[in-house]
């Protein structure tokens, strides 16, 4: 078999990340593979647009915005000649199926061509253009389309490449923004990307704290401008010292005409008296290295595209992220559905577009309302008092989840008390009376505001730890934090029945980079840490220089290797080493013969990321001896032990929606309990099907206390694709069963 891989429409960062993930699968499994450059206009050309690739034309690539074979927009091939002559190059260089990485408009084009397929193998046969027994059987064409488009605007995913790249950026600069807005009492006004959808603007703005937003999906009646003005108005008497608007380069006016920055402005002007600056963010949100989310998703979303075009069923898909998992939808409703939203919002119907667009999307829009509040909705309720605290050690996102749980509470009239230091403090009664205003910039600050210290509650202070809960009429508390901070919930779950007070509801939020709690697939944090970490693989890979070197990259994560075995897939590492491998002295002895195989067949460099807990006797230091000695003059090496850094820093725009997530279901599910009277231990934490609340004993039931990690871990099944992609060249004569996807009717 042979297949081709373009790249079209326009380009987004994690498309290289793609092409290596789709040459390497597919070679392994013994397919040829021919990148065409130039997307569909390259098809349409053939000739030297066509290029056979081997394991190496792929190399060195993941960490590359934009795409190493280009990409174009084709009005050739939206012609059925220029179809037509498409259907000819690919027949006449043998290929079976194309990958085509690109948005609605590539996507669309792909499906044109799969249907339209055996016409123009016909009538090329006719014409004497292929050879005549191509079109007497003709066997479908495969196709397996990839969400590429920073815009997150396909049906058939939650997330299309490059949009987390495209977020974090525009993250990144709304902050400086705010920092400057800040000191001189600003008004900014930020056009961001999406096209018709507004994704990167609401989810920009949930994630920078911002004051407003206008997005395409949302109605703009006649009076959107009062409301607007009206509510910067009451955020500065409310004491805010800049306000931050973020608008979509699609959003319209409710007669369909563009909303442009100078209508933002002059209202501004006009109304307020106030001279905002406008930041047009443009193409600096398409470029640059894509982020660890893009560079795995990229990975995961390529292998899956490769196994379903090498499967039994020739349907054409797209594979997108469904629930954290790759998942085939048929081309036909992916573009049928994609294209309704468009539709919808032309045509003015943007109740409907909004629907069109998920529960998540909508939840988000809700979310932002509330957040952007400059007061609470509802006067203070005689209910008690809801307490937050964090646990130790911090991890970065912990302020987004503080912030949300306490405006989502407090907009509702329930009061909200914040504990300094943890369980020690709440056991002395450090308490602070947090305001709605004084959280207003705490979403982009790492750490924890509260103080985050790790402490074991003694006997002594669970007495101390009930008499605060009477004293400040305490009826429920949100714990943010990691494996400490549950224990110490568990401890007060059962001194319950010594004391009474304690029988209020308690809710456990998942947050340390570790990675390694129940009742979550991702624990607030790890993404930052990743970040960290993929950043200094990056660097590190540049101080090679030219002798064959190889690096230990030792990282955290206790005795869970998620952060070792996404940071070896997002940077291409050679090997990773994670405590769940049990390693040896003679698995270390075997990489290392693996290793020297490496460099003795051309490889420079070799990056080996090593979990702080992979072997349970051996520190760092003496693998790297080891390595060295048995390394027999093949290379040397060199070790990096990353230590805090990975935990420092700004929270990425994934912790902050997802913390921000995390803790207004926290609030909502703890309003709930107390209003219902019950007593309950929860934890919230993110599972396949989204944010999901687990009985605290059944998420302690699910640990391995050995290892003090889940039992089940869903990450280690990237093992074999980080295994796969990381090896020196195509396993000869090795075929994999096939493992195809099902094709799903949604
Ligand atoms: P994107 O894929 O990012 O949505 P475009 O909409 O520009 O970008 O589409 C990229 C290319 O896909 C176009 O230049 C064209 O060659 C092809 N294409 C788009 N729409 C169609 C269509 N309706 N029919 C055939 N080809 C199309």
């Amino acid at each position: 078999m042979r297949i081709g891989i373009i790249t079209s429409g326009g380009d987004s960062p994690g498309m290289n990340a793609t092409i290596r993930a789709v040459t390497r699968c597919a070679l392994d499994r013994g397919i040829e593979v021919v990148g065409i450059h130039e997307g569909w206009q390259g098809v349409v050309d053939g000739g030297d647009r066509f290029e056979p690739f081997n394991w190496r034309s792929v190399g060195g690539i993941l960490q590359l915005g934009g795409t190493i074979i280009g990409t174009a927009r084709s009005d050739a091939f939206r012609k059925l000649e220029g179809r037509r002559q498409a259907a000819r190059n690919l027949v006449n260089a043998g290929i079976d199926g194309l990958v085509v990485v690109g948005g609605d408009g590539s996507l669309t084009g792909a499906l044109l061509l799969y249907q339209e397929w055996p016409e123009h193998l016909k009538a090329l046969a006719e014409a004497g253009a292929i050879p005549a027994e191509k079109a007497e059987n003709p066997v479908p064409f495969r196709i397996a389309g990839l969400p590429g488009s920073i815009d997150n605007d396909q049906f058939g995913t939650d997330m299309s490449i490059g949009a987390d790249t495209a977020l974090n950026t525009i993250v990144e600069a709304v902050d400086r923004l705010k920092s400057t807005a800040d000191s001189h009492q600003r008004t900014f006004v930020v056009e961001v990307m999406g096209r018709r959808c507004g994704y990167l603007a609401l989810m920009g703005a949930v994630a920078t704290g911002a004051d407003w937003v206008l997005i395409p999906e949302e109605e703009m009646d006649a009076r959107w401008h009062f409301r607007m003005v009206e509510a910067l108005k009451r955020g500065r008497a409310a004491g805010r010292r800049h306000d931050v608007i973020i608008f979509a380069e699609g959003a319209r006016h409710s007669d369909g005409l563009s909303i442009k920055a100078e209508t933002i402005t002059e209202i501004l002007k006009n109304r307020l008296g106030v001279e905002a600056r406008v930041t047009v963010l443009g193409h600096v949100q398409r470029g640059g290295s894509p982020t660890p989310f893009d560079r795995s998703l990229s990975s995961r979303l390529g292998e899956a595209a490769v196994e379903h075009i090498a499967g039994p069923d020739p349907t054409p898909v797209m594979v997108g992220l469904i629930h954290n998992q790759p998942h085939a939808t048929p081309l036909t409703e992916v573009v049928a559905k994609s294209q309704a939203v468009n539709t919808e919002i032309e045509q003015g119907n943007f109740e409907h577009a909004l629907e069109l667009r998920g529960r998540s999307f909508l939840d988000s829009l809700e979310l932002f309302k509330t957040l952007a509040r400059s007061e609470p909705k509802q006067e203070l309720a005689c209910c008690g008092r809801i307490a937050l605290l964090t646990g130790g050690p911090d991890a970065p996102g912990m302020n987004a989840i503080l912030r949300t749980a306490l405006r989502i509470a407090r907009n509702e009239g329930q009061d909200v008390i914040g504990v300094r230091y943890g369980f020690g403090g709440l056991a002395r009664g450090d308490i602070w009376d947090i305001g709605w205003m004084e959280v207003q910039n705490w979403i982009n600050l790492g750490g924890s505001e509260l103080g985050a210290l790790r402490h074991e509650l003694t006997d002594d202070e669970i007495p101390l730890i009930a008499q605060q809960i009477r004293q400040w009429d305490i009826r429920g508390f949100i714990a943010v934090g990691g494996l400490t901070t549950y224990k110490q919930v568990e401890k007060l779950v059962a001194a319950r029945e010594k004391y009474d007070e304690l029988r209020i509801p308690m809710i456990c939020v998942p947050a340390t980079i570790d990675d390694n709690l129940p009742g979550t697939e991702i624990c607030i944090g790890a993404d930052t840490a990743l970040n960290n970490i993929v950043d200094a693989v990056d660097k590190i890979k540049y101080t090679a220089g030219a002798a064959h070197r190889a690096f230990i990259v030792e990282v955290m994560g206790r005795r869970c290797g998620y952060l070792a075995l996404a940071s070896g897939i997002a940077s291409g590492a050679e090997m990773e080493l994670l405590p769940e491998d049990n390693a040896t002295l003679e698995t270390l002895l075997r990489d290392t013969e693996t290793l020297r195989e490496g460099f003795r067949n051309g490889k420079k460099l070799g990056i080996i990321i090593m979990a702080e807990n992979a072997f349970p006797c051996y520190d760092t230091q003496l693998v790297r001896r080891v390595m060295d000695a048995e390394a027999n003059g093949a290379f040397e090496v060199r070790e990096c032990i990353l230590g805090h850094l990975q935990r420092g820093g700004v929270p990425t725009a994934f912790d902050r929606i997802q913390g921000s997530r995390l803790g207004a279901r926290a609030a909502q599910q703890i309003m709930a309990d107390i209003a219902a009277g019950r007593a309950d231990a929860n934890v919230i934490g993110v599972l396949e099907r989204g944010v999901v609340v687990t009985s605290f004993a059944e998420a302690m039931a699910q640990m391995d206390w050995v290892n003090e990690r889940p039992k089940e871990q869903a990450f280690l099944q990237w093992r074999g694709l980080a295994d796969t992609l990381a090896r020196p060249g195509p396993a000869r004569g090795e075929f994999r069963p096939d493992r195809s996807l099902k094709t799903c009717q949604v």
